[in-house]
């Protein structure tokens, strides 16, 4: 009877979410190239199981690093060794977890009673799904639903197809959560698609657009990381595949597309964050949409959206030459965020990857635009680092808002230019 006891509460155990007490997310300037080797070095190193939020890439960007409580001391006497000055933007990463868990219950209390989707609040992967059903019953001759294949774990993955007719028209792609603990991203996706389908009709250089283009949008790029940030791990970035040789599990979706495969800014260590995996396109979530827009082949622009920094970037991540668009990509971008910031002047900057973030290969933009998906770009929404990955559910429709406003420039300008 004890053993049974016992049991079960290590399958108790076993199954209960990851907690973060006493967590504090600390905001480093490196101030030389020492200082970036530095903490590149911590970085790579696995005993203190530091958890970088921001990579350290050069001294004009913060590096923003998630810290175990049991491993403070070492960290912040490590840096203080060096030198390297430091600040705490999070004190304690549960406090802000509990708040955000608390007020998804508090949503869904109202959603239930009200019978209404808040767009305003985070959402689990099931909710996110069923409401897609209740989107397409509610534009049946705009919005459809289409299975495009399977994640690891067998959860089906859908894109939203807004169409008003005709085969494999010009068409624009837009992805949100292939990093699944970036909530924003796949919040913002989801108020996206409703803006989409209640302004059509209504919006009319979008009803131009949607004349003679076709929009699909896939809101759960990683929908076995999403379900796990739910589940088990908010801070869970990854897929869920198992790593043959190795007890870590996951592969960075983004490092993982035939773009500059394996090379830098990507790990070859399973347990890293940024692992590229075994090939490129190992992940079936990256393989089933490659297999998508392959076989469309229509697709004029690309776009994949992340958080958070408030970057709008374009190729190449895994090298620093300039594309043969880059005039006219940049160009694009700055006009864009000019709108973006036209609603509550939240601030953008605008440049290649390799350039405004660091050398990162295997990215989803890169490869679409070798592929010859001229206008592809993607965000980094809100914030630049006072909440990083836990941005307040109240920031969801103000960072929708203003990223729409962005999109919808991209979007127009493609329909203007047909190449
Ligand atoms: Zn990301």
């Amino acid at each position: 009877m004890r053993g049974l006891w016992l049991l079960l509460v290590l399958v108790a155990a076993a199954k209960a979410e990851k907690v973060f007490i006493g967590d504090q997310v600390i905001r480093v300037n490196a101030e030389s190239e020492e200082h970036i080797q530095l903490l590149q070095a911590l970085e790579t190193q696995e005993e203190w199981e530091v958890d970088f939020w921001l990579d350290p890439v050069s001294t004009e960007l913060p590096v923003d690093i998630r810290v175990p409580r049991s491993s403070l001391s070492a960290v912040t006497e490590y840096l203080s060794s060096y030198n390297i000055p430091y600040s705490v933007i999070i004190n304690n990463l549960q406090d802000l977890l509990d708040e955000e868990k608390a007020e998804m219950q508090m949503s869904q209390m109202k959603e239930r009673s009200t019978r209404s989707f808040n767009f305003g609040a985070y959402h689990r992967l099931e909710t996110i799904y069923s409401w897609m059903d209740t989107l397409v019953a509610q534009h049946p001759n705009l919005v459809t639903k289409q299975e495009i294949g399977r994640s690891y774990e067998n959860r089906p993955m859908y894109v939203l197809k807004f169409s008003t007719g005709g085969y494999k028209r010009p068409a624009i792609w837009i992805d949100t959560g292939i990093h699944s603990r970036e909530w924003v991203s796949q919040a913002t996706g989801v108020w996206t698609a409703n803006k989409i389908a209640t302004d059509f009709g209504t919006d009319a250089s979008l009803t131009s657009l949607l004349n003679t283009m076709d929009i699909y949008m896939l809101l759960l790029a990683n929908p076995d990381g999403y379900a796990y940030t739910h589940s088990n791990n908010r801070m869970w970035r990854k897929t869920r595949s198992k790593n043959s040789g190795s007890s870590c599990r996951g592969v960075d979706p983004n490092r993982n597309w035939d773009a500059g495969f394996g090379g830098p800014g990507a790990s070859r260590n399973p347990c890293s964050d940024s692992y590229h995996g075994p090939s490129a396109h190992s992940e079936i979530e990256v393989k089933n949409v490659v297999n998508l827009i392959k076989n469309h082949g229509n697709f004029k622009s690309f776009i994949s959206v992340h958080a958070y920094s408030q970057l709008l970037m374009y190729p190449y991540g895994y090298n620093c030459k300039d594309v043969s668009h880059q005039p006219e990509l940049d160009s694009v971008g700055r006009a864009a965020v000019q709108k973006l910031s036209s609603l509550y002047g939240t601030r953008y900057k605008v440049g290649s990857i390799c350039k405004i973030i660091y050398q990162a290969s295997g990215g989803s933009i890169d490869w679409s635009y070798n592929l010859g998906i001229k206008y592809s770009y993607a965000f980094e929404l809100r914030d630049t680092g006072r909440y990083g990955f836990i941005l307040p559910a109240n920031q969801i429709i103000p960072t929708a808002s203003e990223t729409w406003l962005a999109l919808k420039h991209i979007m127009e300008y493609v329909h203007d230019h047909p190449y």
